[in-house]
């Protein structure tokens, strides 16, 4: 695996996390791309605050972009694009993706409660919908920062409260995390032909690739970057109206 290719995108999930933060929403983002050119074509934040609505995930940001561009009834593209998402996707999510065929998803941090990807169902493995359609899903990059995201929101959110916790529970924590559960979302053997074995350590003794959170990631201000994102989907779709039918990709 091309780990530092997918850093990078993830890297700009996370940013998008941080520029949905800042604007009062819950930091979980993503970013769709498209592999035959390694293009972002769609962008997605969680907007269920802004538009309460309870399914307004950001990965549904997305496909909804996607499919306004090819069209909802031939959904082949999807099995050229690769999901970059801050938390493993939820189980509805999970699952939408599968019925669109998606190449693969790539995430930060488990979803504990609702995810659909190891933490409470594999939905990407299981064979009992789409089995032509099961996808491999990779974990842990950027974890921390996605982590760390969540808990700004968090602690946050927790101060605005007409009755928040106590001090004890609003202070931020910036040191410690839980430890990587990388059975949940992968046998040993399959993590081995993902990830190759020199990163066994990680898997055997629950660490992050990572020790180092990449702070600027968490700090700086993605207004600009937020800019140039949109301008790229945008040129991708302006690039894909004089397309020909995408490649398959293995
Ligand atoms: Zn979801």
């Amino acid at each position: 695996m091309d780990l530092e290719h997918h850093l990078h995108y993830m890297r700009m999930a996370t940013k998008l996390a941080k520029y949905a933060l800042d604007h009062d929403e819950t930091p979980v983002a993503c970013i769709f791309v498209y592999t035959p050119t390694n293009q972002v074509v769609a962008y997605g934040m969680n907007d269920t605050n802004r538009s309460l609505t309870g399914i307004a995930h950001a990965e549904f940001m997305g496909i909804e972009q996607i499919q306004a561009k090819f069209g909802a009834l031939d959904t082949s593209v999807f099995q050229n694009i690769i999901l970059y998402v801050t938390v493993e996707p939820c189980i509805m999510c999970a699952s939408a993706l599968k019925q669109l065929g998606i190449q693969k998803v790539v995430f930060g941090c488990g979803n504990e409660r609702f995810g659909g990807n190891g933490s409470i169902l594999k939905i990407h493995q299981d064979s009992s919908t789409a089995p032509k359609n099961k996808y491999w899903s990779l974990p842990g990059l950027l974890r921390r920062e996605a982590i760390m995201l969540l808990r700004y929101f968090y602690v946050r959110e927790n101060e605005r409260s007409p009755k928040p916790r106590t001090k004890a529970n609003r202070k931020l924590d910036l040191t410690t995390f839980p430890p990587m559960d990388w059975s949940s979302y992968l046998s040993r053997e399959d993590f081995t032909n993902i990830y190759g074995s020199a990163f066994l350590k990680f898997y055997d003794n629950r660490l992050d690739l990572s020790e180092k959170l990449d702070w600027s990631l968490i700090d700086n201000n993605q207004d600009l970057f937020f800019q140039e994102l949109q301008a790229k989907c945008e040129e991708f779709s302006l690039q894909t109206s004089k397309k020909s039918k995408p490649e398959t990709v293995s």
